[in-house]
């Protein structure tokens, strides 16, 4: 995970970050907006790429984050254990205009922690928040839940840009946190 240091270099980080939640609570977007700044309105739920890879600076270390999108398999309730397999960072992401993608994130987190053999440092995301007029989970029960599981939270919009970058940058300083 760290490895090391060629002289004058310093230290380089490599972390795995998988991004889970049902299908088109906007897992991709989010994604494609952080690692691209991209967004699309029709995106398709496969694209054949299985992760993408973004550099941060922490303490003048190069920190690299691959991040890891399902590639629509959630859809069948079946992502696999080699998604989750070494990951030491998780985004749980629900839609803030369809309550049942709240309502589904206690499944995710079982998930998650059942695959998990590490500490992980989660965020609870609530995305869509561009969505305010036909919102259907309240920032109070986003706040709440994670505040009950422990969770970092956060409402983004990939749309819109709203707190995307924060709340993957808050991800892996806290991994970096966990592992330094
Ligand atoms: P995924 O199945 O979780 O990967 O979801 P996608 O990223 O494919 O997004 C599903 C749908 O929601 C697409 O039509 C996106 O354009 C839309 N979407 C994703 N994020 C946002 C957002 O922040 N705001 C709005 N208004 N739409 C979004
Ligand atoms: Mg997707």
């Amino acid at each position: 995970m760290s490895s090391s240091d060629e002289e004058g270099s310093g230290e380089e980080y490599l972390f795995k970050i998988v991004i889970i939640g049902d299908s088109a609570v906007g897992k991709s977007n989010l994604l494609s907006r952080y690692a691209r700044n991209e967004f699309n309105a029709h995106s398709k739920a496969t694209i054949g790429v299985e992760f993408q890879t973004q550099s941060m600076e922490i303490d003048g270390k190069e920190v690299k984050a691959q991040i890891w999108d399902t590639a629509g398999q959630e859809r069948f309730r079946a992502v696999t254990s080699a998604y989750y397999r070494g990951a030491v960072g998780a985004l749980i992401v629900y839609d803030i205009t369809r309550k049942t993608t709240f309502e589904s994130v206690g499944r995710w987190l079982d998930e998650l922690k059942t695959h998990s053999d590490t500490t992980v440092a989660m965020m609870l995301v609530g995305n869509k928040c561009d969505l305010e007029n036909i919102r259907d989970v309240s920032v109070e029960d986003g706040k709440g839940l994670a505040e009950a599981e422990g969770l970092f939270f956060m409402e983004t919009s990939a749309l819109d840009s709203t707190n995307v970058i924060k709340a993957f940058e808050l991800v892996i300083q806290e991994i970096y946190n966990n592992v330094s």
